[in-house]
């Protein structure tokens, strides 16, 4: 059993001018395959971690063999995160969350707009390559964090439910150095109908 890229649920162009046709190509159809055929290979010699979901790799790398371990943890990450990134953008989305999520957002950061600048903050942070997370953190509660490289928050004990991809091969062909820019354009596309359904499918 191998890895396959997931399919795009909106076209290459869908994003724009948020995120523009050519990144959205060659990030999915690039920088993600890569990551699934390394993943793919390195578990090439394992048929048992083969049938074993990729949560719970991740999960519990520790457990994985080591000849393998920082492959799992790069390219299984990168498989997890940028499935999930995928899944939580949309065409003409962005806008106010609703629903139980927005009562946790309002319940833990008061506002909207300050939970987007700690968010945001974090995003800016990022020192070289990696990811801004919202998870459910091992408490049950709703946290920010940003992680480097392709780590995924369940390597760290936190379920994520959105993650916002700050590596620059995300933006750097339409926003260069301007990495600011392409977070606050990046709220446009949130698709905060997934965002509660990954809450609502760890939490219930
Ligand atoms: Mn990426």
């Amino acid at each position: 059993m191998s890895y396959v890229l997931p399919p795009l649920l909106y076209s290459y162009d869908a994003l724009e001018p948020y995120i523009d046709t050519r990144t959205m190509e060659i990030h999915y159809t690039k920088h993600h395959q890569a990551y699934i055929d390394n993943l793919n290979n390195a578990l090439s010699s394992y048929p048992a971690l083969q049938a074993e979901r990729l949560a719970k790799l991740l999960t519990n790398l520790d457990e994985v063999p080591a000849a393998i371990r920082t492959a799992v943890r790069n390219h299984g990450g990168g498989h997890a995160n940028h499935t999930l990134f995928w899944s939580i953008m949309k065409p003409h989305a962005g806008g106010n969350p609703k629903g139980l999520i927005a009562q946790e957002i309002a319940k833990t950061w008061t506002t909207l707009q300050n939970f987007q600048e700690q968010f945001n903050t974090a995003a800016k942070g990022v020192f070289g390559s990696g990811w801004a997370w919202l998870v459910v953190d091992a408490t049950g509660k709703l946290a920010i964090i940003s992680l480097p490289n392709q780590d995924s928050p369940l390597m760290h004990g936190m379920q994520p439910i959105m993650g916002l991809d700050v590596w620059e091969h995300a933006y750097y062909l339409e926003y260069q150095n301007r990495r600011p820019d392409y977070i606050a354009a990046w709220w446009s596309v949130i698709n905060w109908d997934q965002v509660e359904e990954n809450y609502r499918a760890i939490t219930q």
